[in-house]
């Protein structure tokens, strides 16, 4: 049996230190080639240019009559029905004529305007109007909505509805796009048994290995499961290799504290280099950063709150950096407090937050108790509040930066 340690060997290193440790060990993963289908959530590995003017004939932009509003209220005899993709007509429109048209449909030579349907009469071929028109009233003109040559999407945008919707409208039916990371996660600890086993007396269930696994697909990633692996060095050892073999990023829970049993640090320092095993941080001290075989390895804590704020504030930019997300960061906002909140005297917390639009400005309301293990605090959090480790009472109404981590709150007064 090993002897207790009584200090760690590990450096203190300050948060901003960490996260710039991590960013200079990750780049974007290579690029592949997908259906814009199935693009959504991905993140755009080059620039798109727009190669024609949209639309790229005048067009009519509702369902009514083309016409020369140089004709003014005069009647008009109606010479044609022009549907959209329907068969191209050679109508050519000389004074005192009109074609019905149908939205969408190219605009007839001679024809500079349209009118709506509901603001006309038509008996036996002669158009009657309710107004007269202006010279390009209701007519889509060439490249109004997208113009040729123009850059509609650029490298490292996110491919949401709107982003697939523009690479199918300029014919790009396959995009570029940046490998998602795979994220391998195993959880360690002899009091551990999977979630619907059953539990013995002191056990504690494997929640880490959901939620990180979660946590990864959400940042864009696919996870994979590695299990539990007991406290023995060869069980961890060889799942760690086992891991590193399967993904480009591996996430270990527990084991990485100060106890006999905690052995991820010595083995991630046997088979590769650790670049830090503590930051300045709560909760999630003991969170270690290293790099095996040209992997990315996080140790993380195993208590569960410690484990979903650091993946959330180290291992998540890391995620998106990798998937060359031109944003990896959340926004960070100012938020006015509810209620008062409890600075720890040594290290700056990072307390979980409710975020709403109150009254014209962000209010965030905490989730109670923020100890390590009451995974509660995190529920329905969409914030962390970036709590200076000053050992000062924060009092209601007083301001604090926050991270966002989900969209708005509603209102909880209304
Ligand atoms: P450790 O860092 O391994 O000493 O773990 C710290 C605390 O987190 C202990 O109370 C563990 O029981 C708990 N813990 C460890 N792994 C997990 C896990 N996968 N899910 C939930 N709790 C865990
Ligand atoms: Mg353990």
């Amino acid at each position: 049996m090993q002897p207790m340690r009584r200090e760690s060997p590990y450096p203190m290193v300050p948060i901003e230190e960490a996260q710039r440790i991590i960013a200079a060990h990750v780049a974007p993963l290579g690029v592949e080639e997908i259906s814009s289908l199935a693009a959504d959530g991905r993140v755009l590995a080059e620039d798109v240019f727009a190669g024609k003017d949209i639309p790229d004939v005048p067009k009519a932009a509702v369902d009514g009559y083309a016409l020369r509003a140089g004709d003014g209220m005069a009647e008009r005899r109606v010479l044609a029905e022009l549907t959209a993709g329907g068969a191209f007509h050679e109508t050519t429109l000389s004074p005192g004529t009109a074609a019905r048209i149908m939205t969408g449909a190219p605009l007839p030579p001679g024809a500079d305007a349209v009118i709506m349907v509901e603001q006309t009469e038509e008996y036996d071929g002669v158009l009657r109007i309710e107004r007269s028109l202006a010279p390009g009233e209701s007519i889509h003109t060439v490249g109004q909505d997208i113009a040729r040559g123009a850059l509609v999407l650029s490298r490292g945008a996110i491919l949401g509805a709107a982003e697939i919707g523009l690479l199918a409208t300029i014919g790009r039916g396959r995009a570029r796009v940046y490998r998602r990371p795979v994220v391998a996660v195993l959880a360690t600890g002899d009091e551990v048994p999977e979630p619907d086993a059953p539990l013995s007396a002191g056990g504690i269930r494997d929640s880490n290995r959901y939620a990180l696994m979660a946590a990864a697909r959400e940042a864009g990633c696919e996870a994979i499961s590695l299990g539990i692996a007991r406290d023995d060095k060869a069980v961890q050892r060889a799942a760690i290799l086992d891991g590193l073999a399967r993904a480009d990023v591996l996430l270990t829970s527990g084991g990485v504290s100060m106890g006999t049993r905690d052995l991820i640090k010595p083995l991630l320092a046997e088979l590769g280099a650790v670049h830090f095993g503590r930051i300045a941080f709560k909760p999630g001290k003991p969170t270690t950063f290293a790099t095996v075989r040209d992997k990315i390895v996080f140790g993380l804590p195993g208590y569960p709150v410690s484990s979903l704020v650091s993946f959330e504030v180290f291992v998540r930019p890391a995620l998106r950096r990798m998937q060359g997300d031109a944003r990896p960061e959340r926004p960070r906002v100012r938020v006015v407090l509810r209620d008062p909140i409890p600075a720890p005297g040594d290290r700056p917390e990072y307390q979980r937050a409710i975020v709403a639009w109150e009254d014209g400005r962000l209010v965030a309301r905490s989730t109670g108790a923020q100890g390590s293990s009451r995974l509660l605090s995190l529920r329905g959090a969409n914030a962390l509040l970036l709590v200076p480790g000053d050992g000062q009472t924060h009092p209601a109404g007083a301001e604090l930066e926050a991270l966002l981590t989900g969209p708005l709150a509603l209102d909880d007064r209304r």
